[in-house]
């Protein structure tokens, strides 16, 4: 039996999580630094698309995200009526009892934009949901969901028809509500309401610890051996693969709290010590071409800087830029990459 009980109505913002784990719940009550700044960020983009001011807090590389995603959504807009008050953002979508909030909408286009700090990460089903709620209210067949990740200074493009986001969320919806369903390891557990106590999670972590209980004592020969058996039993190593993740997962939050104390007292755990770290530096491509268009650097020596462009991103700029004309033989042969591991489904562990 899994442990989990909090079952709160689904969230809009669950919809992604939900379609890795259809056990996933959010920490209740729980909002970091990294959430309270997300907040924070949405609301001085909607308090600026309002005519307002930036808000006293929002400083530095902060105001300049949200003035870049400020300029991003008017160009969107493109003269069109853009709505952002939060009273004119609530989207309330079919079969969900939870009521989202969009960060700006444009009805005129049929487009919904969110302001996402962080990593770019995958949000396609939580913009899903808010297509699906205007769909119903503009009545309209389509709509364009534009994420833009300040951050990175990156936009993300999702349409949807009205038969596609309503497959996609009721999918995800009834999979949530099945009392059937299985908990699924995945990139989202740490941030889950169950995240150590979960069965799934718990028997991975109890199966590592048996198996490196085992193996420590060994010499280097005898793991080697066990190395060997294990990798003859296929469906055991896949296992042992997405267990010992689980188990990286609890080893990286030890970890993090250790740091923490070690911050505190360097002398607190025995034989571990804190190397300090640094803060990277980067120069956006607004900035870059800013100072391009003064002319104060060269087109050439920006890119000569820059290095090389995948041959992804070079045909994706080549598709917005030619719509028609076909891909230039200019795409070579680079290095050769050392294959990497990737998980695909992880399977269900156990029993709810
Ligand atoms: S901890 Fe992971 S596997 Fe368990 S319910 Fe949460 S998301 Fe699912």
């Amino acid at each position: 039996m899994n442990t989990n009980t909090v079952n709160q109505p689904i969230r809009h913002s669950s919809l992604p999580k939900l379609a890795e784990c259809p056990c996933f719940e959010g920490k209740p009550g729980e909002a970091g630094p990294a959430a309270a700044r997300g907040t924070l960020l949405d609301l001085a983009m909607r308090e600026l698309l309002a005519g307002g001011e930036m808000p006293t807090e929002v400083t530095g590389e902060d105001a300049a995200a949200v003035e870049w995603a400020m300029a991003t959504v008017q160009e969107l807009a493109g003269g069109a009526k853009i709505l952002s008050a939060d009273a004119d953002c609530k989207v309330t979508t079919p079969g969900m009892e939870h009521t989202g909030t969009a960060d700006a909408i444009v009805p005129e286009r049929l487009l919904v934009i969110d302001l996402k700090s962080g990593k770019v990460r995958n949000y396609r089903e939580q913009v899903a949901a808010y297509a699906l709620g205007l769909m119903e209210e503009y009545f309209a067949g389509r709509w364009t969901c534009v994420l833009l990740f300040c951050d990175a200074r990156e936009m993300v493009v999702h349409e949807f028809t009205y038969e596609e986001a309503e497959a996609l969320v009721g999918g995800i919806l009834k999979a949530a509500r099945d009392p059937a369903r299985k908990p699924a390891l995945c990139d989202y557990c740490n941030w889950c309401a169950f995240s150590t106590s979960c069965d799934a999670r718990m028997e991975a972590v109890e199966q590592t610890l048996e198996i490196v209980s085992i193996v420590e004592p060994l010499t280097m020969e005898q793991r080697e051996w066990v190395v060997e058996s294990l990798l003859e039993d296929r469906e055991g190593t896949a296992r042992f693969l997405a267990q010992a993740k689980v188990f990286d997962a609890f080893r990286e939050r030890v970890e993090e709290r250790v740091k923490e104390i070690l911050t505190e007292d360097a002398e607190a755990l025995p034989g571990w010590k804190l190397r300090s770290g640094g803060t990277s530096e980067v120069v956006f491509a607004d900035d870059l071409k800013r100072l391009v268009a003064s002319g104060t650097l060269s087109m050439g020596g920006v890119l000569e800087a820059v290095g090389n462009m995948s041959g992804r991103k070079f045909r994706e700029l080549w598709s917005r830029e030619m719509i028609t004309s076909e891909v230039p033989a200019v795409i070579r042969k680079g290095a050769q990459r050392a294959p990497s591991l990737v998980a695909t489904k992880t399977k269900p562990h156990s029993d709810i």
